[in-house]
């Protein structure tokens, strides 16, 4: 998951078999409707079939994708950085070209061989926060295991490019035994997130493993899922799969939606699953240029989980990662997207955005200014509208000085001393509707707040 893995770059691990061929693409095939599921292909729904028939060489992405037959540089870029497209995500396809979001997050663009010197194979620096092989343990109170290496679908945009795909591994007994000591060792750590590659592309068998051990630490609370497969591989979430999550309560899952086309009624079943085994779901989205680089796509991306009860929890700004250059946005991009959602979107649909420092320093949230200015007795804030005022800081000093002195014309001055209380914006939407309520309230007789509940 974005976020989420390192290198578990050791002989032990497990490498899973090889991927089997394309069976979904048709020769000439251009999915401006959504392709075809196969004929007489029963197994659309199996998601082993998926994770089998994805799209990995060049040859099958021209045969799903004919338009690209010129576009041979891509087999460097896949030589480079893995390609991997289940059938099910390569079908949200709806345009061939960079003007699609499901296209520009699957296939591979030669942009990505293009690194300015600010990019860095790993700018988060993890493997200097790992202690044991395949753990990242930067926080205080959590770490980060490296169930896998494998994704159903590799994301251009991946803040571990180095190492998700190039091999398809799982976690070996050894170094959970490894992680398992180290957790025991470290009773302060109470959170661990599951994490990849995917984790929910294992076994149901390997993956409880993996939980059996957490679990079996009684200092661990919490144990989180990191996971892109709702969104890419939605059949994977299987009642066998649920049944056996929901025996190592309490467990969360984080998935990664970017743009309301991923917002499927296979995904959205999917996610259902899971919030109905008692699993709480958070959404990490990257903001992509080309992609949700835009407040109105956040912002339908966001109604839409929310009312499929996923919490979008984080918008990442995009890292400074090799191979991801094209993607990036200006960081003023996510302060003007918080700025359009606050105050427009219910704030359980705002995630908050954050950088992921460079150098390992961990998320770090930016939010548009609130803080207008600041006295020893008043702080002066504004919300959404351009509204601003006070706020008295306790003692009652602040108060005392605003108190009978309220001015008619103030500046921020005014406020941040005491002066005044208030600068409202004329004619803003929420002030049409109060002066309706005062008329309303001046025809109709008898409405009072003490009105507001029948006798
Ligand atoms: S699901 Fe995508 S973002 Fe997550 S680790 Fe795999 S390739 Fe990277």
């Amino acid at each position: 998951m974005y976020q989420s893995c390192n290198s578990v770059e050791t002989e032990e691990e497990q490498c899973s078999e090889p991927p089997g061929i394309l069976a979904v693409a048709q020769p000439g095939y251009r999915p401006k409707s959504p392709p075809s599921k196969p004929k007489a292909s029963s197994n659309w729904n199996d998601w082993k079939w998926q994770i089998k028939n994805r799209i990995r060489t060049f040859d099958q992405l021209v045969s799903f994708l004919p338009g690209l037959a010129g576009k041979t540089e891509l087999q460097q870029v896949i030589q480079k950085y893995p390609m991997a497209v289940t059938p099910y995500y390569a079908s949200l396809i709806q345009r061939p070209d960079i003007s699609d979001p499901v296209f520009m997050m699957s296939v591979p663009q030669t942009e990505e061989l293009f690194n300015p010197v600010c990019l860095s194979e790993d700018p988060l620096e993890e493997h200097k926060d790992m202690p044991v092989p395949g753990m990242v343990h930067r926080y205080q109170d959590r770490a980060l295991v490296i169930a896998t290496t494998t994704c159903s679908c590799y994301c251009r945009h991946c803040t571990r490019k180095r190492i998700a795909g190039t091999r398809e591994c799982s976690i070996s007994v050894h170094r959970l035994q490894q992680i398992t000591e180290y957790l025991l060792a470290h009773p302060e750590i109470s959170d661990v997130i599951v994490s990849g590659g995917d984790p929910l592309t294992m076994s149901t068998d390997s993956l409880e493993a993996v939980l059996s051990a957490l679990r079996s630490i009684p200092t661990v609370q919490i144990i989180r899922i990191g996971t892109r497969v709702p969104v890419v591989l939605p059949m994977r979430i299987t009642d066998e799969l649920v049944e056996m999550l929901r025996r190592y309560h309490p467990i969360w899952i984080n998935t990664h939606f970017n743009h309301p086309n991923e917002l499927t009624e296979e995904s959205m079943q999917a996610c259902a699953k899971l919030a109905d085994a008692g699993i709480p779901l958070g959404n990490q989205s990257v903001l992509l240029k080309g992609i949700n680089d835009s407040p109105q796509i956040i912002e339908r991306l966001c109604r839409g989980l929310i009312r499929n009860r996923v919490r979008p929890y984080y918008l990442y700004q995009c890292d400074l990662v090799r191979g991801v250059e094209h993607f990036r946005t200006p960081l003023s991009k996510g302060i003007e997207i918080m700025e359009y959602m606050r105050g427009r979107v219910s704030g359980m649909a705002i995630p908050t955005f954050v950088v992921d420092a460079p150098h390992g320093g961990g998320k770090i949230p930016i939010l548009p200014n609130y803080v207008i200015s600041m006295s020893p007795t008043n702080t002066v804030i504004r919300n959404y509208e351009g509204m601003m005022v006070n706020y008295p800081e306790p003692g009652g000093i602040g108060q005392q000085a605003a108190e009978g002195r309220e001015l008619p014309n103030p500046g921020v001055w005014e406020l941040a001393s005491g002066r005044a209380s208030i600068i409202q914006p004329s004619n803003t939407s929420r002030g049409q509707r109060r002066r309706r309520l005062v008329e309303k309230q001046k025809t109709a007789s008898g409405f009072e707040c003490g009105s507001l509940f029948d006798a």
